[in-house]
């Protein structure tokens, strides 16, 4: 059975899991590509195997996972290791979320970091919803929450998508340059207007 399913996507720090946890306390199911990747990742993961040929042993830590700090600083700085890796984990990626969107919900929720500049996920969606943010915010609020530096996140906002190109090809737009508190009506009559569409496909 076909069921609706909205992108949802964002730059770096946007909101978007803390949008999509919104949407989830409505009812809306989750499905989080990067906590996919993390679980493919985790110790004896189902790509660990696959990384280890290609990256070598230099990129798995004592535990048995991906080192995710030397992995971010080898993909922003080289854009064939970047294409190597999903080469990998994305076909991985897509087949878990194909498989979680048969599973009964109200709608499905796909969240995805990359999803204006992945056709194979993209496809999987019938409408995108942009969270959308100053840089400027974007920035403070990734170096609150990670000991990322600065010009870290800024080298990997140059990666996405600018965000006027972003915003151009969104359905949906969610302004998250306010507080919390004024997110949760936006999310609302979202919902609401997502709960209503899922029921006409
Ligand atoms: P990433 O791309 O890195 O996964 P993200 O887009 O999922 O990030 P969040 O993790 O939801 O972004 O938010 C980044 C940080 O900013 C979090 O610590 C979150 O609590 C905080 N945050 C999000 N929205 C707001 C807001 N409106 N006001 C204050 N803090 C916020």
């Amino acid at each position: 059975m076909r069921r609706l399913c909205i992108g949802l996507t964002g730059g770096i720090g946007s909101g978007k899991s803390t949008v999509a946890e919104l949407f989830r306390e409505l009812g809306a199911s989750i499905i989080d590509t990067d906590a996919i990747s993390h679980e493919l990742t985790r110790p004896n993961g189902k790509a660990i195997p696959d990384i280890l040929s290609a990256f070598g042993a230099g990129f798995i830590d004592a535990s048995g996972a991906l080192d995710r700090s030397k992995m971010r600083g080898t993909i922003i700085a080289d854009a064939s290791a970047r294409q190597r890796l999903e080469r990998i984990l994305h076909p991985m990626i897509l087949a878990a979320c194909k498989e979680r969107l048969q599973e009964p919900a109200p709608y499905h929720m796909l969240v995805a970091p990359l999803l204006l500049e992945s056709p194979d996920f993209l496809k999987l969606a019938d409408r995108v919803l942009l969270i959308d943010s100053t840089e400027e915010n974007q920035v403070s609020r990734v170096m609150q929450r990670s000991p990322l530096s600065e010009s870290e996140v800024r080298a990997i906002m140059v990666l996405q998508l600018p965000r006027e190109e972003r915003a151009r090809r969104a359905d949906d737009i969610i302004g998250n340059d306010g507080t919390l508190e004024e997110l949760k009506p936006r999310v609302a009559a979202l919902h609401r207007r997502y709960a209503n569409l899922a029921t006409t496909i």
